[in-house]
């Protein structure tokens, strides 16, 4: 018997104790007896292993009501990666949510920072395992980079993604199947500030505080320092504007659907048009 059982089973003696007025019948002890759960011996740890760390739990909040609030919803693809540190500190120290599409092989080599992520409330997607091109690949490869992806976050941190960013935004119908049979909607963008060509804060700045309007998804690239650095200006001038920074899935109200596509933008990128080229990735 577990010690929650114990309590219940207690509690329920207690109550049983109560209601017929036979409390008296029951000995003190034996009540905290059948209330405290017998203490478990800890299990043995074998030497050399470091205590895992407990999980912190995300920052939750009641999510703003987009239908009345200026929304948006920042995203930032290819990561985690170096720079991606400093974006977490720049996110929390004024409190906004933002959605990660992560490249699988780098949620690997960087698991503690996809941790850092979810623990922060920020919402976590999936990019594919290698940055791969998934309009144009065949169901295999498909099936493998976007499930491999999402086993690695769910290692990382016991959550498995609802949001898929196909690479260069190049998605097909088999696409969309599957992603519907992963129970994963494909999200797209509404503001391309450029900032993998664009190495160059002040440009990014000024394209997306050019380019938004409430409701928009806003596609950028924390691998790349020169956007990081441009993310506190940009907050804090939509800020002062009465915009409210929310992940994709608060930014949809939490009903989006497997399969289908938000945030169009109505091209299609062609692979070399993203920052996979100059990660070395296809
Ligand atoms: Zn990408």
């Amino acid at each position: 018997m577990d010690g929650l059982n114990l309590v219940r089973r207690g509690a329920a003696a207690v109550l049983a104790g109560a209601v017929f007025g036979g409390l008296s019948t029951l000995t003190p002890g034996a009540g905290q007896v059948a209330l405290v759960a017998a203490p478990r011996p800890a299990p043995e740890r074998p030497k050399g292993k470091p205590k895992p760390k407990p999980r912190p739990k995300p920052e939750r909040k009641p999510p703003p009501d987009c239908s009345r609030v200026k929304c948006l919803a920042l995203t930032f693809d290819d990561g985690p990666a170096a720079s991606t540190g400093e974006l977490l500190d720049i996110l929390a120290a004024r409190h906004v949510k933002a959605t990660f599409f992560l490249v699988g092989e780098n949620v690997v080599q960087l698991a503690e920072l996809v941790r850092r992520e979810h623990a922060a409330g920020h919402e976590l997607g999936d990019h594919s395992y290698t940055h791969a091109d998934l309009g144009s690949a065949s169901k295999k490869t498909v099936l493998s980079e976007l499930t491999r992806t999402q086993d690695a976050i769910r290692r990382a941190v016991g959550v498995t993604p609802v949001l898929l960013r196909p690479p260069y935004g190049s998605t097909s119908k088999q696409l969309a199947k599957i992603s519907r049979t992963m129970g994963m909607a494909q999200v797209l963008w509404t503001v391309d500030p450029l900032d993998w060509a664009h190495r160059d804060s002040e440009y990014v700045e000024k394209r997306v505080l050019k380019s938004v309007k409430p409701g928009y998804v806003v596609l950028m690239h924390d691998i790349h320092p020169t956007t990081v650095k441009a993310v506190p200006r940009i907050v804090d001038r939509l800020a002062s504007e009465g915009y409210v920074f929310v992940t994709v899935s608060e930014l949809y109200g939490g009903r989006l659907v497997p399969g289908r596509e938000y945030g169009q933008t109505g091209r299609t990128m062609r692979p070399g048009d993203d920052s996979g080229a100059t990660q070395g990735l296809p």
